[in-house]
């Protein structure tokens, strides 16, 4: 049987997880990406043990944990004083919560990748021109035409793909813009964990990169200035500022297109699933492709089937926890003050957040 022709459109984590996942199934696809050099700046932090699971067999996953950090669990705090915690412990037989930044994880799959001869075409953007029952018809760069059995749009929350296909992307935003900084800071907050701290207008979320530079997200626009009492910092070595939004893609394959990753759902940082949940995606992907015999479109359909409902069931429950972690009204923070310790002590509450941050809140994909 000859294996499809693939293209993969776009190299974020999604992309590079699916060329190297189908690599390994015997499928060389074609990765391109527009931009000419791969992000600077680190969006995700955290590898989840779902994924260390999935990339198990390729490298990457000895790789990412040797070069990464453990993290032990989430501590929560108001008004100067531990509110709770919750610790992750053995939810994993192998894995834990690793810190690791988004540029080194994408340049480990790159890495993983080109030892098994495929190198991303960068600078290189694609659009989709027609498909039917056939193929994919797309454009790459400003010349070349070309035809692909199948395409992997994994081009980001703004996917032209998407787009193209008439996909919509529904769901809601938060109206505020949460500033980012990653900052040399010294602290009282303890390294080994990441940390929540609530405020009467809203939260900050608090993770050591390192021993000296943190990351800080919130709601508020000056989370600097209200971090715990003792801590200093420097100045940020990155900042910025971004929106968030909910939305899942009411289909995540047309034909011979499917969508993974932000092309096909994006939620809010907390709970760090966005990188993790593309990743799966990828890992899906690569699955039904490689196991469906030439029968390319019903492979595509099959993936759209599978992972649809684990984008909506993950996109709602990380928007509850933001929404109520973010306490913008007088119920919530009164919820949030009084349900989270107790909550916290319940097994099965424990368990269901824990395995919600560490992606084992659905089954892994299978054969
Ligand atoms: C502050 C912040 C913190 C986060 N923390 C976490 C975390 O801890 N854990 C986690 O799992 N997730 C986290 N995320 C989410 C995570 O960063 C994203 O979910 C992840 O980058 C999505 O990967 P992707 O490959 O699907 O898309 P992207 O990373 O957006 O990659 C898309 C790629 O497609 C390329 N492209 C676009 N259009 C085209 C085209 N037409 N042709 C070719 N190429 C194209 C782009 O250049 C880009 O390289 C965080 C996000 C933010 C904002």
């Amino acid at each position: 049987m000859n294996q499809p022709s693939v293209l993969i459109a776009g190299a974020g984590p999604t992309g590079l997880a699916a060329a190297l996942l189908l690599a390994r199934r015997g499928i060389h696809a074609r990765i391109v990406d527009a931009a000419g050099a791969p992000a600077p700046h680190s969006r995700a932090l955290v590898v989840n043990p779902r994924t260390l699971d999935l990339l198990a067999g390729t490298g990457v996953t000895e790789r990412m944990v040797d070069e990464g950090r453990d993290v032990r669990g989430v501590r929560f705090h108001e008004n100067g004083k531990e509110l709770t915690h919750l610790e992750a412990g053995h939810l994993h037989p192998r894995y834990g919560l690793t810190v690791l930044s988004q540029e080194r994880s994408e340049a480990l799959l790159t890495a993983a990748l080109a030892d098994l001869g495929i190198q991303v075409e960068r600078g290189v953007q694609a659009a989709l021109v027609s498909q039917d029952a056939g193929g994919a018809d797309v454009q790459l760069g400003g010349g070349e035409a070309a035809r692909f059995d199948a395409v992997y749009a994994a081009d980001g929350a703004h996917s032209a793909f998407r787009k193209a296909l008439g996909i919509d992307f529904p769901g809601s935003a938060f109206p505020e813009e949460w500033p980012l900084f990653d900052v040399p800071m010294d602290t009282p907050l303890d390294l080994d964990h990441a940390h929540i701290l609530f405020f009467p207008d809203g939260m900050a979320f608090a993770l050591a990169l390192d021993r000296l530079v943190w990351r800080i997200i919130a709601s508020v626009p000056d989370p600097l200035s209200r971090l715990p009492e003792g801590t200093t910092h420097g100045e940020p070595v990155w900042s910025s500022r971004f929106r968030i939004a909910h939305r899942v893609a009411p289909r995540c394959a047309l034909g011979r297109v499917a969508l993974g990753g932000d092309a096909a759902h994006i939620h809010s940082p907390i709970g760090a699933r966005g990188m993790n949940l593309g990743i799966e995606d990828a890992a899906t992907f690569a699955m039904r492709l490689a196991g469906s015999q030439g029968a390319t479109a019903v492979a595509l359909d099959a993936y759209h089937r599978e992972r649809h409902p684990v984008h909506r069931s993950v996109v709602r429950r990380i928007r509850a926890i933001t929404t109520m972690a973010r306490g913008h009204n007088a119920a919530l923070r009164m919820a949030r003050h009084a349900l989270l310790p107790a909550v916290a002590h319940v097994d099965g509450m424990r368990t269901m957040m824990l395995r919600t941050v560490a992606g084992l809140d659905h089954p892994p994909p299978a054969e």
